[in-house]
């Protein structure tokens, strides 16, 4: 039988864990670690049945990492607590010859700065290792990775644009609240805006970019142009791409408490005086925010994350949209999640049941979109996300 460990017990946590465990022929023991344990005791009082453990682990300690890796003799180590944790569970995974998997790029904490770059570079460590390293198996990235690989190889011969639509046009009725880590997510959507185009990186002010796009299932939404990871790895493997954006939707009270915040430098990542004491603002800020795990039972509408590529198939122009809509209350019902973790903790369990079953096997590090799209799309189509395609 398998052993799966899972790190981070989060939003995007418990979904993971309670998707393993509805595939337990797959992922057989779980341990599911944590930096506190009160998480991992509410996610375990929700699934009594099951062959989960829990257990506390600092993930910045690689030692501390290796040595419970070794305990439980793992078989794989799907990496969701945060992105500052990557490098340390990657080493640890190194060391211990065991599959890794994340949905979220490294970052170092006093630098909002995400890129590939020390993780691929790892790859050389993987091979050595004969064990693979799988970056951003998320919904974007993740999912995203996977519609452009798709798309590449069954409808264009060229891929020429592409721009990923990630909507969340749920309302938790806050006024202000952020659906994922909010230290993580006012990071990104606070950043300058970047997109690719004949090859060369452009920079945009903040929010500087905006388009508005119709949603299926959603409707018309504001969508800002921001840098996003998976466009770093996809500029290298999608063939003929002459551009790449990302836009997601935010709405006018997002953005206006966010400018605000951020002019009163509510947003800042490095330390201040307070009262004799050091304190980081959007750590502060972190603390008065309501939890995103809170926000599952009173989030309500829906997702819609897609691309639209455009290209040339057979000598001929085409143009497709492929996107799946997740809904909040649904996603809550399945696993008391709402729908923003609900969409990347499926992934994160298809990426590691395709690992585990090796059906997605190589040695190194990989992004998504390098192993074959069908696989994954098929089991997107069962596991609770299902997608469509439309020609426009
Ligand atoms: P949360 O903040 O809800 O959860 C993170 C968890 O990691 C918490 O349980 C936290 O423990 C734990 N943790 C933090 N530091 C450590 C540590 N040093 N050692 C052990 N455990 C630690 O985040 P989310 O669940 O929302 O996000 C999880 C990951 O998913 C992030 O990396 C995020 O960027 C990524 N993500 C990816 C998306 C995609 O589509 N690709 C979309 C959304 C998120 P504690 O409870 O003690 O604080």
């Amino acid at each position: 039988m398998k052993t799966t460990l899972i790190i981070g017990a989060g939003g995007v946590g418990r979904v993971v864990t309670h998707k393993c465990v509805m595939n337990s022929d797959v992922f057989g023991k779980i341990v599911l670690a944590s930096r506190s344990i009160g998480r991992c005791q509410e996610i375990k009082s929700e699934l009594p049945d099951a062959n989960l453990e829990i257990t506390t682990v600092d993930a910045d300690d690689t030692e501390a990492l290796i040595k419970l890796i070794e305990e439980i003799k793992a078989d794989i180590v799907i990496n969701v607590a945060l992105p500052y944790q990557d490098l340390t569970i990657m080493d640890a995974c190194i060391a211990t010859k065991t599959p890794y998997l994340d949905t979220a790029n490294y970052e170092h904490p006093d630098e909002a700065k995400f890129e590939y770059k020390l993780q691929w570079e790892r790859d050389i460590a993987f091979k050595e290792a004969g064990v693979m390293g799988l970056l951003g198996s998320g919904f974007d990235p993740g999912v995203t990775n996977v519609f452009c690989a798709y798309a590449q190889k069954h409808y264009f011969d060229e891929i020429h644009t592409i721009d990923i639509l990630d909507c969340n046009a749920g309302d938790h009725g806050y006024a202000f609240a952020t659906n994922f880590n909010p230290e993580i997510n006012l990071r990104e959507v606070s950043a300058n805006g970047r997109y690719w185009e004949d090859g060369k990186w452009i920079t945009t002010e903040p929010m500087e970019v905006k388009m508005v796009w119709d949603y299926p299932e959603v409707g018309e939404k504001d969508s800002y142009l921001l840098y996003h990871e998976e466009m770093e790895s996809l500029v290298k493997h999608i063939k003929g791409l002459k551009r790449i954006r990302f836009f997601m939707t935010f709405g006018e009270s997002y953005l206006t408490h966010m400018k605000c915040l951020e002019n009163v430098g509510m947003l800042g990542i490095k330390p201040v005086m307070h009262n004799g004491q050091e304190i980081v603002p959007m750590e502060f800020l972190k603390t008065l925010l309501p939890d995103p795990a809170s926000l599952g039972p009173r989030t309500k509408g829906k997702t819609n994350i897609g691309i639209v590529a455009e290209g040339i198939k057979d000598g001929k122009k085409r143009k497709i949209y492929i996107y799946q809509v997740s809904d909040h209350e649904k996603c809550y019902a399945e696993v008391k999640s709402q729908a923003v973790s609900y969409t990347t903790g499926v992934p994160a369990m298809i990426g590691a049941k395709l690992m585990l079953e090796g059906k997605w096997s190589a040695n190194g590090v990989y992004n998504m979109e390098e192993f074959d799209p069908d696989l994954f799309m098929e089991e997107l189509n069962t596991q609770g996300l299902p997608w469509k395609i439309k020609e426009l």
